[in-house]
C-alpha cells in the first residue's frame, strides 16, 4: 500500500454469477476482491423488476437474495476470516414497478441496496441507444434525471448507484459528453439535496475509470455533493468478472480524499458506518 492511503479497500458494488450479465462464482469474486486488498465487500447482484430487453415484469428478481445467501453459506468458512462480507442489492427500474420494489426491499437479511436506474419506459436500456444527435442527449438526460429524482424522493435504497453512467455508452459511440452540471446543474443540486436530506447516499462508481469514462458520478459532481454536506459515499469496482475485482477503487479513494471528504461508507443491515480513509 501507498504510505498514507487506507490500509484497506472497500467495494460495494460487484456482481457475481446471480446476475443475468456475470459468470463469477461468488467465491472467486471475494477471493479475487481480497487479494488486491479490500477487507469489507458488498455482492450486490441484479434485481431487476423488468427483463431488460422486454421491459416486462422479471420474476426471478424475487430470488436474487436468497440465491446469494446460499452462495455465500456454501464458501463462507472458506473465506478469510478478516474479509467483511455483505449482501446487498441492485434494486433497478423503480419507476416501473414501484410495489414490487418496495417488496424486494423490505428483504430483512439485506445488508445494503444500491438504488440503481439502467432503463426508462420511453427509449428502453441506455445501452442500446444512439448518442449522436446532441437534441436526442438533451432529452435523454432530461429523462434520466427524471427517473433518478424518482428514485431519489423513495426510501427503498441506501446509495444511488453510477449518476451519469450513460456518459459510457455515448463515449463508445464516439461522442463525449456527460451528465454537465453547466447544462443541468439545477436538477443535479435538487437530486443531491433530497438525497443528503433523506439520508441517503451516492456511490463512487470505479468502472469509468477503469475503461476511461471518468468516475460516475463525475469530479464536479462528486465536488458539488460535497459542498452541499453529502457524506455517504460507497466506493465500488462494478466487476462482474474476477479480473476487474477492485479495480481503481484506490484511485477513487483517492479522488474522495483529494476532494476532502474524510470518510468512505460501509453498510451492515442497512445501516452506515463511516471507515476513516
Ligand atoms: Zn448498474
Ligand atoms: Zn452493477
Amino acid at each position: 500500500m501507498v504510505q498514507g492511503h487506507m490500509a484497506f479497500l472497500t467495494d460495494f458494488h460487484c456482481h457475481t454469477r446471480v446476475s443475468l450479465d456475470s459468470q463469477a462464482s461468488l467465491y472467486d469474486m471475494a477471493m479475487a476482491e481480497y487479494a488486491a486488498g479490500v477487507r469489507w465487500l458488498c455482492i450486490t447482484d441484479h434485481c431487476d423488476t423488468v427483463h431488460w430487453r422486454t421491459l416486462e415484469h422479471y420474476p426471478p428478481c424475487r430470488t436474487v437474495a436468497a440465491r446469494d445467501r446460499a452462495e455465500l453459506a456454501a464458501v463462507r468458512e472458506r473465506l478469510p476470516a478478516d474479509l467483511h462480507i455483505r449482501l446487498g442489492l441492485e434494486l433497478a427500474e423503480l419507476q416501473l414497478w414501484p410495489e414490487l420494489t418496495e417488496e424486494l426491499a423490505g428483504d430483512p437479511g439485506l445488508d445494503f441496496i444500491l438504488g440503481s436506474h439502467h432503463i426508462t419506459a420511453q427509449l428502453g436500456d441506455y445501452h442500446e441507444l444512439t448518442y449522436t444527435d446532441p437534441a436526442f442527449r438533451k432529452q435523454m438526460w432530461e429523462l434520466y434525471l427524471d427517473n433518478l429524482q424518482w428514485v431519489a424522493d423513495k426510501d427503498y435504497f441506501d446509495v444511488m448507484a453510477h449518476i451519469g453512467y450513460v456518459r459510457r455508452y455515448a463515449m463508445a459511440q464516439g461522442v463525449d459528453v456527460g451528465l454537465a452540471l453547466r447544462e443541468h446543474g439545477d436538477r443535479i443540486e435538487h437530486l443531491l439535496k433530497t438525497l443528503i436530506q433523506n439520508g441517503r447516499g451516492i456511490e463512487l462508481n470505479c468502472s469509468g475509470l477503469r475503461d476511461g469514462c471518468g468516475p460516475f458520478p463525475s469530479v464536479e459532481i462528486l465536488r458539488l455533493y460535497r459542498d452541499l454536506g453529502g457524506q455517504i459515499v460507497t466506493t465500488g469496482s462494478d466487476a462482474h468478472r474476477p479480473e476487474q475485482a477492485a479495480k481503481c477503487l484506490a484511485q477513487g479513494q483517492a479522488l474522495l480524499k483529494s476532494l476532502g471528504f474524510r470518510y468512505v461508507t460501509v453498510f451492515t443491515g442497512r445501516r452506515p458506518e463511516s471507515i476513516p480513509i
